[in-house]
Order: C-alpha cells, then structure tokens, then sequence
C-alpha cells in the first residue's frame, strides 16, 4: 500500500497515511507527479459581518496567515456606502461574508476566534 501524497510505503492492512490522512492506493501511478491544488475549490463562510473594520481585521489576519480568502458583498458595500441603517448592516447587500477554501478551513476559524465572537 502506498500514499499518494507522501509516495510512502505501508504494510498491507493500513489503509490510510499516518501522516497525512490521505488514503493509501496499492499502486502508484508513475505520471501522477506531485499533486498540485486544485484551481475550483469549495469555498466555505468563515465570517460574516456588517461591520468593515471587523472586516478589515479579519483580512489582515488571513492574509499574514497565508490564507487565501474571497470576500463576498464587498465591492456592492462600497458602492453603495452611506446606504446602512440601524444594525450597520447594508440593507441592499446584507453583511460581507468572507469565505475560505475547505482545506483552510479549520486554520482560518482558529485565526478569527477571538473576532468572532
Ligand atoms: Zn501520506
């Protein structure tokens, strides 16, 4: 048996990589070549705010982190800035969500914890 990723040999019986969870193949494919990311990636609502400097914060956190991020309502906030009421919230366009690809997900959450709440 043998992990796809870490190209690893295991013993019969194992059927998934001590180190990286992945599950192990019984052969590996010669052409395969390193495993690269792939370019669509499910993307999943860490945050979702109202407020931009919350916003603002959170994006700084992420991007020192190295995380790749997509904020969404954004550009629609700034066009129609001035346009909130009561909550901050802007009613056309609602709060800024900012999504994350799954595999960031759990670092990502770690990050914006303490701005979460
Ligand atoms: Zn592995």
């Amino acid at each position: 048996m043998f992990c796809p990723k870490c190209r690893d040999e295991f013993i019969k019986g194992i059927t998934e990589c001590p180190d990286c969870k992945a599950p192990l193949v019984n052969e590996l494919s010669v052409e395969e070549g390193p495993t690269y990311e792939p370019i669509y990636v499910d993307l999943v609502t860490v945050m979702e705010s109202g407020d931009p400097g919350l916003i603002m914060v959170a994006k700084s956190l992420l991007e020192n982190a190295g995380i790749r991020y997509y904020a969404k309502g954004e550009t629609a906030q700034h066009l129609f800035g001035g346009g909130t009421i009561g909550t901050g919230f802007n009613p056309l366009t609602g709060p800024t969500q900012i999504k994350v690809s799954k595999v960031d997900l759990e670092e990502a959450l770690e990050l914006l914890k303490d701005i979460l709440e």
